[in-house]
């Protein structure tokens, strides 16, 4: 077995390769998609995943909760498993919960955040005793008449828009205005009313970010929020329970991306635990991951379906595209569009190398998967793989868009 020979490759080294092949839950990409039956599929594999949550762990302080926030990869098998692994849940839609609830984590380890959640999915919440993470005013009267109806006491969180910003974010979800939280100014009468109302108080939820490579913005972002904790920790009707820092942590997509020093950030936060531990004794602190769970622990693979010449240009049509994966197209938030790694998945070894053009069956120039790829040489019928697909990946794409098939997703 050898390790991806060529730098176009570079960002994932999670799959080995055998007579040619990137193996995959321990099969050859072929006969995988033979075992599947189609192409385009997302292949996720649980020894990828695994790993990572080890590895993480390895450098995490040990009293740190890692949770799993579905939104990257909410795929019901990838869920299932993922609750062997992390230590809770983070929820943003009550079609989430119902995939959460179907696994063993119990509901006290689940939370709940997002802007406008609609009365049933607050009733769905209480009902469940999963903890919500509270975004504004409105919505903690609206919980305590649930509760009310209910005969129940919602559990609550307050998600605190902070006054600072998690620099270097590739999505920046903190301070300013923001539709996320409630603003640090006024939590205190928020902490007034939730004990007006006679809400279980949890804690705070303190998201100021995503996708952040740089080690020293995150370990900045991690401090300001356990310091931002323990100075409203006077205002708390009750002691917090549940202190959860957020996440961020991001993945390397593109060509000089550096992976995030995570040895860094655990050693940083394990400084600081034990003036946390002093000042809230009741608080777990939580770390809520998405991508940086799955993201490189996902393939997304597609079929040559045509190999065509354009004005000096090759271009390899494929099976799928930005219908599937809108994220590889550069259409799912970014400004400047980069191709995600890339390779021709049962032709690992060739070095007979092409440069190419790959795009979707899709009638849109937004339909690119790679733009001047130097790749091995493929033809029609051979599988391109996109790697970093484990996050934000199918969940992510306007599957309805020009009404082609659907794409099949394993765990592996
Ligand atoms: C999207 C989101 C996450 C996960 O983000 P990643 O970049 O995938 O880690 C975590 N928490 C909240 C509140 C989110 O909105």
């Amino acid at each position: 077995m050898t390790h991806n020979p060529l730098p176009c490759h570079a960002g994932n080294t999670n799959f080995s390769v055998h007579n040619g092949e990137l193996i995959i839950g321990k099969l050859p990409l072929s006969r995988l998609a033979a075992r599947i039956g189609q192409t385009p599929f997302y292949a996720y594999e649980r020894e990828a995943l695994n790993q990572r949550v080890a590895e993480l762990r390895q450098f995490m302080p040990s009293t740190l909760k890692l949770h799993y926030a579905m939104k990257a990869n909410p795929m019901p098998a990838v869920v299932q498993h993922m609750a062997t692994l992390v230590d809770g849940f983070d929820l943003a839609s009550a079609g989430e919960m119902k995939v959460a609830l179907d696994t063993t984590m119990p509901p006290e380890h689940i939370s709940f955040a997002g802007p406008g959640k609609r009365p049933v999915e607050l009733r769905q919440a209480v009902a469940a005793g999963v903890t919500l993470n509270v975004e504004s005013m409105q919505e903690l009267h609206a919980i305590a008449g649930q509760s009310a109806e209910l005969g129940m006491v919602g559990k609550v969180a307050l998600r605190i828009n902070p006054a600072f910003e998690l620099k270097a974010s590739g999505m920046k979800m903190g301070g300013g205005a923001k539709q996320f939280g409630i603003d640090e100014e006024m939590i205190p009468e928020a902490l007034r009313l939730v004990k007006k109302l006679g809400l279980a108080f949890q804690g705070f939820h303190i998201y100021s970010g995503s996708q952040n490579l740089k080690a020293e913005a995150i370990i900045e972002a991690q401090q300001k929020s356990l310091r931002l904790a323990i100075d409203l920790a006077p205002h708390c009707p009750s002691p917090i329970l549940k202190l959860n820092i957020g996440g961020g942590f991001g993945i390397p997509y593109f060509p000089g991306d550096a992976p995030l020093d995570i040895r860094r950030v655990g050693e940083a936060l394990a400084l600081e635990m034990p003036a946390i531990e002093k000042a809230l004794p009741d608080a777990e602190v939580i770390v809520e991951l998405g991508r940086y769970l799955v993201g490189e622990a996902g393939i997304y693979v597609t079929r040559v379906i045509d190999k065509k010449h354009s004005r000096g240009q090759t271009f390899l049509v494929v099976d799928g595209g930005l219908h599937h994966h809108l994220a590889a197209s550069g259409n799912f938030g970014q400004v400047i569009r980069k191709n995600y790694p890339v390779a021709i998945g049962n032709k690992m070894d060739s070095q007979v190398l092409e440069t190419v053009n790959i795009v979707g069956p899709l009638c849109t120039p937004l339909d690119i998967l790679a733009d001047k790829m130097l790749l091995p040489k493929a033809e029609i019928g051979d599988l391109v793989v996109i790697y970093q697909s484990g996050a934000y990946g199918y969940t992510a794409s306007p599957a309805r868009f020009l009404s082609q098939p659907e794409a099949v997703e394993v765990l592996v």
